[in-house]
């Protein structure tokens, strides 16, 4: 007999749901974790005799799933959180969101509302993000203090904030940010134009050549509104997506974000290019923006993961709703009520969102090989009583707070859904500062 093999750590949950194979539940199974890599998952009486752990983690009322993947975020805007509702995207940015941000958005509004928003997504199974905001470094840093993996955006917008003068200036300082945080394994970076009717076609024309040249995906909001189109037709005599597609944005790594107002023709165009969409359903419904036809992406090869965007147009950093809402959202709009089922939807929340960023030969499912970015939810508590399929109910039954255990790169990051962070209580003071800033230059407007 051979002697077992030393691993640092044995979860042994009731289910697994790997994501990859599609649509498959395993019983009694474990994942072997060395080096914060997933070693095997096999089953649990195989695991028993060939592995010793140094640690256990046994999980008997549990489901073991990927880390979750928030495909599109604005994570520093946790500060702003329920600062302005109920009105629709453009009066809100240029009468709540852009007048906050140009008085109040600096490098620790950046670090420290990016810190609340990492507690809050770790919290919530999310173990990957993909930001856009401005100071790309206080966001890097403070998701790598937290020790969650993030695609940190190189924001380009033409006007300036205090952050940046004009394009080239975001562009140069959000490279010069790329390559501090180039040995920082959690941390990676994606180009971030902030949408069509904020960045000039010459802007557009370096970011696709600067996005060849690193090879970086390219993250954008696109065909969010009805009113994005007809300013663009107005403006440029084409759609956004022509437009983008004339520029050559279509042939980078390109994940559109929210996507809404698309034609069959349009979504065509994107699968051809391989591109991906970042859906944002509560946000689209919050902002009445409209609700993208995921069901005509998926049934045409285009790649659908799921986004939050930022807590100020969400106001839940938490992809167990966008889970359940894009589920929701596809069937009464189609008519259809298979589609989007509860394995698309968790697809979309992780596998998808890896492959959009590039990254699914590290993260996205259980698998050898993979980093091990997993999260356990419990389901013994009588709202998920009683389960007959651990996929139904992460989707439809299941919340954030029914998370117990994250682990990020193998390493433990929640237990108990309690971040594994000694400055909690700090940060949230912190946070009661910040909004009495914000609260103060509110009414003084
Ligand atoms: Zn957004």
């Amino acid at each position: 007999m051979h002697p077992a093999e030393p691993v640092d750590l044995l979860i042994t949950p009731r289910w697994m749901i790997p994501v990859e194979p599609h649509a498959v539940t395993l019983e009694d199974h474990a994942v072997a974790v060395r080096n914060g890599r997933i070693v095997a998952v096999c089953p649990r009486a195989e695991a028993e005799t060939r592995f010793a752990p140094a640690e256990r983690e046994d999980l008997p009322d549990h489901v073991l799933i990927p880390g979750l993947v928030n495909l599109h975020t604005h994570a520093a805007m946790t500060l702003m959180r329920g600062i302005a509702d109920d009105l629709p995207l453009m009066r809100w940015l240029q009468e709540a969101i852009w007048p906050a941000e140009a008085k109040h958005a600096n490098a620790e509004f950046v670090r420290d509302g990016t810190l609340l928003a990492a507690i809050e997504m770790l919290r919530g199974g999310i173990t990957c993000a993909n930001d856009m905001y401005f100071y790309p470094d206080a966001a890097a840093e403070a998701f790598s203090r937290i020790g969650m993996r993030a695609v940190i955006g190189m924001t380009v917008i033409e006007f300036p904030t205090g952050y940046a003068s004009d394009a080239d200036d975001y562009l140069r300082k959000g490279l010069a940010a790329r390559d501090r945080w180039r040995d920082e394994p959690l941390v990676r970076f994606a180009f971030a134009p902030h949408a069509p009717y904020t960045v000039s076609d010459t802007s557009f024309e370096h970011i696709v050549q600067l996005a060849h040249e690193l090879g970086c995906p390219v993250h954008m909001h696109l065909h969010e509104t009805a009113q994005e189109i007809d300013d663009s037709i107005a403006r440029y005599g084409q759609r956004p997506l022509a437009r983008m597609e004339r520029l050559g944005l279509l042939d980078t790594d390109f994940i559109a974000v929210h996507a809404v107002h698309l034609d069959l023709h349009e979504i065509e165009t994107l699968a051809a290019h391989n591109c991906s969409i970042a859906h944002c359903p509560t946000s689209n419904m919050k902002l009445a923006s409209g609700v993208a036809p995921t069901r005509a992406m998926l049934a045409r090869g285009l790649r659908v993961g799921l986004g939050t965007d930022g807590a100020a147009s969400n106001n839940r950093l938490d992809l167990f709703q966008e889970m359940r809402h894009a589920a929701l959202l596809a069937k009464v709009t189609s008519s259809d009520a298979a589609a989007f089922d509860v394995h698309d939807a968790l697809r979309s929340a992780t596998l998808a969102g890896a492959e959009a960023l590039r990254m699914d030969g590290e993260i996205g499912s259980i698998v050898a090989g993979k980093a091990a970015d997993l999260v356990a939810v419990s389901l013994s508590s009588p709202e998920c009583s009683p389960c007959f399929s651990p996929a139904s109910h992460i989707v439809y039954a299941a919340g954030r707070e029914h998370v117990t255990h994250v682990w990020v790169d193998g390493k433990p990051r929640t237990r108990d859904n309690t971040v594994l962070w000694e400055h909690n209580k700090e940060l949230l003071q912190c946070v009661r500062v910040w909004q009495t800033f914000l609260k103060e230059s509110a009414s003084s407007q």
